[in-house]
């Protein structure tokens, strides 16, 4: 596994395989690798000849109050797993690469970035896309893989590429569990042992609102303000947002129906969480 610290390196590489002929996949990451970032990979590996993952903790997506300083970092561990699954390359930029000095050119996707995260960090999404395009434009990947567990950053990575015309091919793939449920989370980690029950509340949350669905209640107030009691009586829970939306838009809606999407983010102790469920879906381990 070649790991590629430069742009201009890795750049020339892609070139070298695209002359080639070789397909290119490729799945951004910020590191810290969990099974859910594996499986990635692996999907990766099924649908390229080479694999690129890029491990990047992108300053432009933190709000100056979050935890970009102390988020989960340990390249030794993540080189070895993502060895273990067959990745081709890691790019593994310094800001200075990223961001150089006089840095001034940001994506901004509109309306599917508003809504959900977007209220509650602003910023964020200009800054996920804007290094997400900076990326596509670096590895030149034929595909690149997104988990749908970052739903609303998936749908706005998917209307940037639609909308300027960039040539790849974006795919989501289905959130990984943990055993009990929880989405698996770089973030998980800040957990303490006493707040690792409350974490499963949110996984709880949606199998309770895909049931009221399924029995028939479509009104999304009525689903939300159910879920909303559950939330509010276990421990060190705080709700940043419960919200059904339309998958497409990203606008609150206010009849349920498949393909809506109940989207949460809940503060547990002070790690946020989110996680969500597109009705009609599956909602497995
Ligand atoms: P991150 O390193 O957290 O920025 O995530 C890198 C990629 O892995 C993103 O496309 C995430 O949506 C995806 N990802 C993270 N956690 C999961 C999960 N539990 N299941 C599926 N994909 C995930």
């Amino acid at each position: 596994m070649k790991v590629i610290k430069s742009v201009e390196k890795m750049q020339s590489f892609s070139e070298s395989l695209r002359l080639q002929g070789e397909r290119i996949a490729f799945v951004p990451t910020m590191g810290y690798f969990h099974e859910g970032h594996l499986c990635l990979m692996k999907e990766a590996k099924k649908m390229a000849d080479c694999v690129v993952v890029s491990i990047y903790v992108n300053p432009s997506q933190f709000g100056p109050k979050e935890d970009f300083s102390k988020y989960p970092r340990d390249l030794e561990r993540d080189l070895k797993m993502a060895e273990s699954v067959g990745v081709d390359v890691i790019f593994y930029p310094p800001d200075k690469e990223m961001y150089p000095a006089g840095y001034q050119t940001y994506v901004d996707v509109e309306e599917v970035t508003q809504n959900l995260c977007g209220m509650s960090r602003p910023g964020h999404f200009r800054g996920v896309t804007t290094v997400c395009n900076k990326l596509f434009n670096i590895v030149k990947p034929h595909i690149a893989i997104f988990g749908k567990k970052d739903f609303q950053q998936y749908i706005s990575i998917k209307r940037m590429v639609d909308d300027l015309n960039l040539d790849l091919q974006i795919i989501g793939f289905p959130t990984v569990r943990e055993a009990d449920g929880p989405a698996m989370s770089s973030r998980n980690k800040y957990l303490k042992k006493n707040e690792r029950p409350s974490a499963l509340t949110l996984f709880r949350a949606l199998k309770l609102a895909q049931k009221l669905y399924s029995n028939g209640e479509k009104k999304s107030s009525v689903i939300i303000k159910e879920v909303e009691k559950l939330i509010k009586k276990v421990p060190y829970t705080e709700i940043d947002y419960i919200k059904i939306c339309s998958t497409e838009t990203l606008r609150d809606v206010d009849k349920v129906k498949n393909q809506t999407v109940m989207a949460l983010a809940v503060k547990v102790g002070t790690t946020r969480l989110i996680d969500n469920h597109v009705f009609g879906d599956k909602l497995e381990i």
